[in-house]
């Protein structure tokens, strides 16, 4: 049995790894499906994670949060957890990728979530090179500069307002001439003067040198098309929560989740079911950031480490 099975290595699951068994839990084991380090590997340059300066990628930033967690005792299982359960005894059934099983008195699930992209040509040879699914990471990059931004919900016309702040000039390119958004966010759009509203357009093609993107081609719904000369394009269509791990066999979630498959977690990441825990991207209201991942995989450990320890407390 082991006292707390952690599903996900991103930053939120290793600080939950470092604080666990750190903290005097023996037998913690992550569960991650690939390498460890999270999406944040795939980004060539993080400039805001506090206390670390200089041209630093993502992989690099990452490479010695496994090391610091084995030297406290984490175990790392590379595969996939298929679904967490709970059993008559209130403990917890995690179900692994080859079949078999493992049974913990506690799980903090840190499975993060996935940006959606809009299927446009170049999209994925310049992500990281232009393209960009984050505007808190990647906005400052833009300082000054024209950006181009990608879809017509809230997320979208939110983060152009953001960006409206930081760059001299925000494209937004809508499919459609109505916003999915919420009718005030659309009033602040349109009362913003350097956005300029590029609607009944859907992005074609991003293209772009060596260095980055330099454009992007929109097809207009008369079929006319137009290209923006921009070095920067950022995509809002959504946004895919990794909450697979918590469905249970008739569909339902283990716990309360929100209508967006967020999970529902309290200010100590606690979800609606006893001893299971959610940290990072995947909860609700998540800002989506390396630094508040990891604040959040250490908010759930320190909750688990007592809860682990009543557990055992009670069965004496
Ligand atoms: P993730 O990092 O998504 O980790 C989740 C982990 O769970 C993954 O490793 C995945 O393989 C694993 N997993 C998923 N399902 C399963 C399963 N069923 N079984 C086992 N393992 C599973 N943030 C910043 O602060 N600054 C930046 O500059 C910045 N730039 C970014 C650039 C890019 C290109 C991207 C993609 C993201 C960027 N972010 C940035 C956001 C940051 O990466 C995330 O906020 C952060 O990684 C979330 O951490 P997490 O641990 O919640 O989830
Ligand atoms: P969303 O509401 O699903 O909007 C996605 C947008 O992207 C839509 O406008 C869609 O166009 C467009 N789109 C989708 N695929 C595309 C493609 N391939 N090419 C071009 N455009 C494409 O997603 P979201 O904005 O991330 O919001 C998700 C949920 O979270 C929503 O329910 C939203 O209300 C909520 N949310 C709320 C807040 C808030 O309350 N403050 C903030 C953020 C998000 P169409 O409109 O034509 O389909």
């Amino acid at each position: 049995m082991l006292d707390c099975a952690i599903i996900g290595g991103g930053p939120a699951g290793l600080t939950a790894g470092l604080y666990t068994t750190r903290g005097g839990l023996s037998k913690v084991t992550m569960f991650e499906k690939g390498m460890p380090g999270g999406q944040i590997t795939q980004s060539s340059e993080i400039e805001n994670y506090p206390g670390v300066t200089g041209e630093i990628s993502g992989m690099d930033l990452m490479m010695p949060w496994p090391k610091q967690c084995q030297q406290f005792g984490l175990k790392h299982e590379m595969i996939e957890v298929t679904q967490v359960s709970r059993n008559s005894a209130g403990n917890f059934t995690v179900s692994l990728g080859d079949g078999t099983t493992q049974e913990a008195l506690s799980v903090i699930v840190c499975t993060g979530s996935t940006p959606r992209r809009a299927g446009f040509l170049g999209e994925d040879e310049f992500f990281g090179r232009g393209v960009s699914t984050c505007a808190t990471c990647d906005g400052f990059f833009y300082k000054g500069k024209e950006v181009v931004v990608i879809g017509g919900g809230d997320t979208a016309l939110e983060e152009a307002l953001h960006l409206a702040k930081i760059c001299s000039k925000v494209y937004l390119v809508h499919r459609r001439d109505e916003f999915r958004a919420a009718p005030n966010t659309v009033k602040r759009i349109e009362a913003t003067q350097n956005i300029e509203l590029v609607l009944n357009a859907s992005p074609k093609e991003v293209y772009g040198d060596k260095m980055g993107v330099t454009g992007i081609t929109v097809t207009m719904t008369d079929g006319s098309s137009r290209n923006i000369e921009v070095p920067g394009v950022f995509i809002f269509v959504g946004n895919d929560v990794n909450n697979g791990v918590l469905k249970q066999d008739d569909g339902a979630f283990l716990c309360e989740m929100s209508d967006y498959g967020e999970v529902m977690v309290t200010l100590s990441m606690a979800t609606s079911v006893p001893g299971l825990y959610a940290a990072g991207d995947m909860r609700i209201e998540a800002p989506k950031q390396v630094v508040c991942a990891a604040g959040d995989g250490a908010v759930a450990a320190l909750q688990v480490i007592a809860y682990v320890d009543a557990k055992l407390h009670s069965q004496q």
